[in-house]
């Protein structure tokens, strides 16, 4: 469920039109539901407690929507941070979220990084290899600090989705195997530099089947069960596997009370704090990008160009996942159904958001919303051909803040430097 919705045949975020904020701010622009993203993380969280698990930790991915305003509305309610690099540290950070509910993932973690948080204190750091956790020891010792780590386990299991955001095959890059993990965590408890409190995975991004997240997470819960049988301490199991959200055409998701309901069965009687790493089941349909139609262009020969004011820099989802994203008009007009390629101006035949799309009939000036849009978009937008940066809209209620404005040409061009031969 989501707080977008036509209100007199206007479609309004929460109590806001849609066309105040491309009045006000221009387009193109993303526009976040403050209630939206609010209810995500309480429905989880209110599901995971029905089924008795207690405190558990709900690190909000932040790659997937990196704002500091949306990541300040989740840690007002308690949500902690899942983050990949030391900007995204910086951004939990900076929207209030407590170091003890940071929780640093990723392949590839420098030396720098790593002393950062450790200086920051975050949480846990999830170690994805032998060479990481002999780097986290080396600069845990460097700082006379002891790093909580966690070994993230790379569970071999074919999740579904699109293969670019696969993270849980054998053949990706995430994480060691089971022995590997066995083996790295007894190494772990004789080091001087770590502490070793859990073991953590990601099966990857858009689940829609619970099944092979149920076989992944059990075969973690052996991994628990075996290490503990071994004599050593497993205080927190950290299960990622990224929820679906519906885009349209896609499988429906699972309810997240089936989704809890599995997580209860599986860690029952485990004795293990729990953590969960969702980023697009809470932002994805809290966020639309708004954009323009610049102009209808209708091919003699048959074919009819939608191009708006957005491109793929905006949203790379299309370009990069064959994504599908819902299309609304903002005050749809009436009349037949009429097909569209959907454009953006970029100089890439990849800026097609999409092609033969049938949707109400539009004309240049009209705005449209891409619905679903909260995350991985603004996160992934890029300034290509020299596009300014997309800015971001944070609404709540019938109130409006633009929590990123859009760059000017000026602040583009003064981020760059002549070389001293030119
Ligand atoms: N945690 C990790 C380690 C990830 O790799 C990802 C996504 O790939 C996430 C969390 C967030 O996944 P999702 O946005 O599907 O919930």
């Amino acid at each position: 469920m989501n707080h977008f919705e036509l209100r007199g045949g206007e479609l309004h975020c929460e109590d806001t039109p849609l066309a105040k904020i491309a009045e006000a701010v221009g387009t193109p622009v993303y526009v976040y539901s403050s209630a939206t993203l609010e209810r995500h993380y309480q429905v989880l969280r209110d599901a995971l407690a029905a089924e008795g698990v207690k405190d558990p930790l709900i690190a909000f991915a932040v790659k997937a929507n990196s704002n500091v305003a949306v990541i300040a509305t989740l840690a007002r309610l308690g949500a902690g941070a899942d983050v990949v690099s030391e900007g995204e540290i910086r951004r939990a950070l900076a929207a209030g979220v407590p170091p003890e509910r940071i929780v640093f993932s990723g392949v590839g973690k420098t030396e720098a990084e790593v002393a950062f948080a450790l200086k920051a204190g975050v949480a846990e750091i999830n170690v994805e290899s032998e060479p990481e956790l002999d780097l986290v020891n080396r600069v845990a010792q460097d700082l006379g600090v002891r790093a909580e780590i966690a070994i993230r386990v790379n569970p071999d299991v074919e999740a579904g989705g699109h293969a670019k955001i696969s993270t849980g095959k054998a053949d990706n890059k995430f994480g060691v195997s089971f022995s590997e993990a066995e083996r790295l965590y007894a190494k772990a408890s004789n080091l001087a530099g770590v502490r070793p409190v859990g073991v953590a995975c990601h099966i990857g991004s858009q689940i829609t089947d619970l099944a092979p997240m149920e076989a992944a997470f059990a075969k973690m819960r052996g991994l628990v069960e075996r290490l503990k049988g071994e004599g050593l301490g497993v205080e927190r199991l950290d299960l990622g596997g990224g929820l679906g959200v519906p885009y349209f055409n896609q499988p429906e998701p699972p309810a997240p009370a089936d989704y809890a309901a599995m997580i209860a069965r599986v860690t029952k009687g485990l004795d293990v704090a729990l953590a969960f790493e969702p980023g697009r089941v809470i932002a994805a349909n809290a966020g639309v990008l708004l954009a323009r139609v610049t102009h209808v262009h209708q091919r003699a020969e048959g074919r009819r160009f939608l191009v708006l004011d957005a491109a793929m820099n905006d949203l790379l989802r299309p370009a990069m996942y064959d994504a599908y994203h819902d299309i609304r008009p903002v005050k749809p007009r009436a009349g037949e159904a009429v097909t569209y390629d959907v454009v953006g101006p970029v100089c890439e035949t990849g800026d097609t958001f999409t092609r033969d799309r049938a949707l109400p009939p539009l004309q240049a000036g009209d705005l449209v919303a891409f619905m679903t849009a909260g995350a991985y978009g603004a996160a992934m937008a890029s300034e290509y051909n020299s596009r300014l940066l997309v800015p971001e809209v944070l609404v709540k209620g019938a109130e409006f803040a633009v929590v990123r404005p859009r760059p000017t040409y000026e602040d583009m061009l003064a981020r760059e430097r002549p070389a001293p031969w030119l």
